[in-house]
């Protein structure tokens, strides 16, 4: 067929087949701003017929149609929540004071002290900044939405709301049994495995959820708690250690200096730096370390953080089904495998 003979719907559904006219300005010539509007328009109505008036499958990895909030780097290999603001300023007041001890007092303690102390740091350095990225980016234990039974719709007469249901739980120690409730989860759309909760800001239910932790962008969870337990830890012990040595530098070197005035000998910068650091690390171990005994606490009480404040806010009977005796918790929670991510978000699969 000719391009003369095109129907009049087609003509005006694809303007840019139409045979040229040197009469017709408006469709012929295409530096027309008009007439490139005219093709746009034309070219997305044919595309949005092509996708959805046809299947047209794609393979692509699953992170790229994950329902949460969470946000996915790398090609899904690390994941995070949005709160990239106060994850930014933890990291900084985390690396700063390091950097800071290695430019201005590792050379003094290197030569006048110990190498050893210097190394030493190093190591616990490296893992405050290890555990915490590694807490930050990795899955927490998501359980996937459920996608193949029906949607509880409140406007359709037969929807039915789904019953909570009652699980009979014991701990292997002991001879006592608790019943606890399974929620159902409406926008997950599955019955909670005992310990998971629905985190409402990354909007997923995780496996033994502890808490959202806005400084470190993530949910804790069954998959990264470790992590966050050794972070707790380590960075408590980084903060004391680096209250030591940074008042043992600015002391130990104006007692065996030539300096006279205490304020002068600040003045010089390793000094100085480091009488800084002392203070910033000594009031830094204080948020570390009150977490790190409510965790060590919970842990041996058989509790998380949603768990215990959950019983204190709804004032129930202080039931603990999953207490054992307290190194029984700890090896628990601390020692257990970590099991593989449910979510998968770099595994492909036809969308
Ligand atoms: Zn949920
Ligand atoms: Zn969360």
């Amino acid at each position: 067929m000719s391009p003369s003979h095109l129907s009049k719907e087609t003509a005006l559904r694809y303007p840019w087949k139409q045979p040229w006219n040197p009469t017709n300005s408006a469709l012929s010539d295409p530096t027309n701003p008009i007439n490139q509007d005219e093709k746009n328009e034309a070219r997305a109505n044919v595309t949005e017929q092509a996708l959805h008036g046809s299947e047209v499958h794609q393979i692509e990895r699953r992170y790229k149609h994950f329902p949460g909030n969470n946000v996915f780097l790398l090609g899904g290999r690390l994941q995070m929540s949005t709160q990239f603001k106060a994850f930014a300023m933890t990291l900084s007041a985390l690396v700063l004071p390091g950097v800071l001890f290695f430019i201005f007092s590792a050379f003094w303690l290197w030569h006048h002290v110990s190498p050893a102390i210097p190394i030493t740091f190093s190591y616990i350095y490296a893992l405050v900044i290890i555990s915490m990225l590694k807490c930050s980016t990795s899955d927490p234990g998501i359980l996937p939405r459920n996608s193949n039974i029906l949607i509880y719709d409140p406007t359709h007469p037969w929807s039915v709301i789904p019953e909570d249901k009652r699980l009979l739980v014991g701990s292997t120690r002991s001879d006592s049994a608790f019943l606890i409730t399974t929620v159902y989860c409406h926008t997950c759309r599955l019955y909670r495995p005992p310990r998971a909760s629905h985190c409402h800001l990354c909007d997923n239910c995780v496996e033994y959820l502890d808490h959202h932790c806005t400084w470190l962008n993530n949910c804790i969870g069954r998959r990264n708690y470790r992590y966050y337990f050794i972070f707790l830890l380590s960075l408590f012990f980084e903060a004391l250690y680096l209250t030591v040595l940074g008042f043992y530098i600015a002391f130990a070197s104006f007692r065996y200096g030539s300096d006279t005035n205490f304020a002068r000998h600040l003045q010089r910068p390793w000094a100085g730096v480091s009488f800084f650091l002392g203070i910033y690390a000594a009031l830094g171990s204080i948020f570390p370390g009150i977490l790190l005994g409510y965790q060590c606490y919970l842990i041996g009480c058989g509790q998380n953080v949603h768990e215990f404040l959950r019983s204190k806010n709804t004032e129930t009977e202080d039931v603990r089904p999953y207490h054992n005796s307290v190194w029984i918790n700890f090896l628990t929670v601390l020692c257990r495998p970590k099991n593989v991510s449910y979510v998968r978000p770099r595994r492909k699969e036809m969308v």
